[in-house]
């Protein structure tokens, strides 16, 4: 477990009367690369800007490195903040815009330079300082804003959708490069991102809100692998949905009778978010279901289907198939191999799956 730098305990935060920060629970580590995710309108910028000091918070405890945040200022906490517009002044030089952050700085100009300089480098922008900011290209406008924020040390950088603006081949190249910038300077970062994908490649850890609330605090793998709720579930990645029942509890093992899929022994860890007798949710993603070919054996579990869409991505191919008793087809994702023909609409095919994939969800 990572050094604590960050503690939130019960923040509440209203605007008028809408509540838009609901008993916020979490710490950050120090060093730690941590997301906030979550749909659009969830809070995730409130919450990033009540660290930032930018937001008072209603209610609850908000410490930095041990030191209670709530009558701090925004500028005397130990926070920088890259905004999404990123905020490059157009008429200054890369160098005058890095140095922006240190106008209150006390330091000689020679020192300001080292320190502009040595930041430019650490975001790959050496020898640019000279060059005019309007000519820069997004990634290199997103790089300027990031020296600028780390010029003055912080203990956390706060990036609001810093990698919103960019097309999609930038934004992946700037996802490695924030890592590696990360990692190297090795301050906490705090992204606020509505885009999963981008979460799961870059955090040590995600939190993932709904309506200013935390739906689950987990590392990348532990959220995709084993969400706790449904809601969760469907907003990181795909995943197929079961009506089941749970018929038994016993220690170790949690019986089910899965709609459409039959009897079903799963251990506790696979009901990350508790279980209870009765009516409840079980999903599995679709990578970890196989369509058999013919003649193709397997000591998995097997359901009978119907192929109903297939979309051909060029490596892998989706498949919808409809499955007895259920009413919306499980989607499967399959790798495209040379040696196994994509199957057609109207074909009968055969699903394999396996107890071990499947997740019990809170609704
Ligand atoms: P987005 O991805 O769209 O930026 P978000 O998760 O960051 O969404 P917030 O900006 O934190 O969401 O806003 C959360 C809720 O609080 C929204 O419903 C928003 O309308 C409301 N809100 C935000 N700022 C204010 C404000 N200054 N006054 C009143 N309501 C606000």
């Amino acid at each position: 477990m990572r050094e604590e730098l960050i503690t939130l305990r019960g923040i509440h935060k209203w605007y008028g009367d809408y509540h838009a920060l609901r008993e916020v629970d979490l710490t950050i580590g120090r060093g730690e690369f941590f997301s906030l995710l979550g749909p659009s309108g969830c809070g995730k910028t409130t919450l990033l800007r009540t660290i930032a000091g930018f937001e008072e918070i209603g209610e609850g405890v908000m410490l930095i490195d041990g030191k209670d945040m709530r009558r701090v200022p925004a500028n005397e906490r130990p926070t920088n903040m890259v905004f999404q517009s990123y905020a490059i002044f157009p008429h200054l030089s890369v160098a005058q815009n890095v140095a922006f952050g240190l106008r209150k700085d006390s330091r000689s100009k020679d020192e300001k330079a080292k320190a502009v300089a040595e930041a430019l480098e650490m975001v790959g922008l050496g020898g640019y300082g000279s060059r005019s900011a309007h000519a820069l290209s997004g990634g290199q406008r997103q790089r300027v804003a990031l020296a600028r924020a780390l010029i003055l040390k912080p203990k956390v950088l706060l990036l609001d959708e810093p990698l919103s603006a960019l097309d999609k081949n930038m934004r992946e190249h700037m996802q490695v490069e924030l890592i590696k910038l990360q990692r190297q300077v090795g301050i906490t970062f705090i992204l606020v991102t509505h885009d999963q994908e981008e979460a799961l490649v870059m955090s040590d850890r995600i939190a993932v809100m709904f309506e200013g609330q935390i739906g689950q605090l987990a590392d990348p793998e532990t959220l995709y692998r084993r969400p706790v709720s449904k809601r969760v579930a469907s907003f990181i990645g795909k995943m197929n949905f079961f009506s089941a029942k749970v018929l038994e509890v016993a220690e170790g093992s949690i019986q089910l009778d899965v709609v459409g899929l039959g009897a079903a022994t799963v251990p506790p860890e696979q009901a990350p978010g508790g279980c209870e007798f009765g009516e409840t949710i079980v999903g599995i993603r679709p990578e970890t279901l196989t369509i058999l070919y013919e003649g193709e054996q397997t000591d998995r579990r097997v359901v009978e289907g119907v192929v109903d869409e297939v979309v051909y991505y060029g490596d892998m191919t989706y498949y919808d198939v409809r499955i007895a008793g259920v009413e919306k087809p499980l989607t499967i994702s399959m790798k495209n191999l040379i040696s196994r023909p994509v199957l057609n609409v109207g074909e009968k095919t055969r699903v394999a799956w396996e107890e071990r994939a499947l997740v019990i969800l809170k609704d």
